[in-house]
């Protein structure tokens, strides 16, 4: 029996909440604002009517939208929005994987078994109690594999079911159309390569030589053409939300007392985990540091950043900080860990000024000059004194 996944996704997530949470925002044109950088990081649909878009100024949102009411962001707020929505969905399947904050894939495959009910009768009872009960709506993508759902999901919203049939050449007919920028693994820049080589469709994508793909997409090749080939076999995985996280750790060599060392392994943990991040396209927006003595007591502590990030210079202030409070003891450390969570996608652009693409890009290139060259090909000063150290 093939395999039955439902893909949701919450319109409009943020400005939805803040309607949700407050019946005065209700049916008028809502945006959320970005802290400190003046951006629309969130807009209801009445507001996009008027043209007001993520992400766009808040100035010329409001040129755009006299009635626009703006909001601050409340990320604890929608967090606990996430958690209700995530409830809910594991109350209709015991296999629930959650993408982000107001993503994430469910496994229907045995619900006609269990509940006796079809995984699209399922779907649409979740959609309407979420609806019901949350005051939020969400849209959901229902289908045979993980890519066929995530993208029925995005097409038609606000409140919609897009059901893929499992039959193979339904699925071709509606993947092979799509624009290449829909395959995971392709990304912003990789779409702009295949396209600058004549690629627009997934269907050209699912033709190319592999040597070739390789050329213009690097490692992901072989499993970007699988994708346009509509070979997924990638199973939805039940891992509860909160092990939604990147976390690292390193166990000394030797007990220490020399906190510039340790802070240089903390920025060299940080810098693993924030690649695996922008790998997967995602934001984090909690900082978690562990402790270990020397005689085994441990210590944790974690915080909040101001907004998610994907961007490893934004993560060491706090995660420094924390090591500094921790360490309140005059005994030597053992082991310290770092740990990354409360996932977000799709934030990554909301940046007026480009600061943080700025910083993004010099992340990613000096990943790649690592990854080229060697470890020691470029290094941060906590990576020098490591070195030194070592
Ligand atoms: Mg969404």
């Amino acid at each position: 029996m093939s395999s039955t996944i439902l893909h949701l996704d919450a319109d409009a997530f943020f400005a939805s909440v803040e309607q949700a949470a407050d019946r005065r925002l209700r049916g008028r044109p809502v945006a959320v604002g970005g802290l400190h950088r003046g951006i629309v990081a969130s807009a209801s649909y009445e507001a996009r009517r008027y043209g007001v878009r993520t992400p766009m100024p808040i100035a010329q949102a409001r040129r755009l939208c006299p009635p626009l009411i703006v909001v601050p962001v409340r990320f604890e707020l929608y967090e606990q929005f996430s958690e209700f929505i995530f409830g809910m969905a594991g109350e209709v399947s015991p296999v629930v994987e959650k993408q982000g904050v107001d993503e994430g894939y469910l496994d229907l495959t045995g619900t006609r078994a269990c509940l006796r009910r079809s995984p699209e009768e399922v779907a649409e009872k979740l959609r309407r109690d979420v609806k019901d009960r949350l005051k939020i709506t969400i849209s959901q993508g229902l289908a045979r594999t993980k890519l066929l759902c995530q993208i029925a999901s995005k097409l038609h919203k606000p409140d919609g079911l897009t059901i893929i049939p499992p039959d193979p050449d339904r699925e071709l007919a509606f993947l092979h159309p799509l624009p290449v920028h829909w395959l995971p693994g392709v990304g912003p820049v990789g779409a702009r390569l295949l396209e600058s080589a004549g690629i627009v469709r997934i269907g050209q994508v699912a033709g190319l030589p592999l040597p070739w793909l390789t050329e213009l997409l690097g490692g992901a090749a072989r499993e970007v053409r699988d994708l346009a080939r509509n070979i997924d076999p990638r199973p939805v995985t039940a891992a509860r939300p909160e092990t939604l996280s990147y976390g690292h750790q390193e166990t000394f060599e030797e007990d220490t007392a020399d906190i510039a060392f340790v802070e240089a392994v903390l920025g060299r943990l940080v810098d693993r985990a924030m690649l695996r991040v922008r790998e997967d396209g995602r934001q984090i927006r909690t900082v978690t540091v562990r402790i270990r003595y020397s005689d085994m007591e441990e210590r944790q502590g974690q915080t909040g950043l101001c907004e998610p990030t994907d961007v490893e210079t934004e993560v060491y202030p706090a995660a420094r900080a924390l090591l500094k409070r921790l360490w309140d003891r005059r005994v030597r450390l053992r082991m310290v860990q770092v740990c990354l969570s409360k996932v977000y996608r799709g934030f990554g652009q909301l940046d007026l000024f480009g600061v943080r693409q700025r910083r993004r890009e010099l992340a990613t290139t000096c990943a790649a000059i690592r990854a080229r060259f060697g470890p020691r090909a470029l290094m941060r000063m906590h990576d020098w004194r490591l070195m030194q150290a070592g």
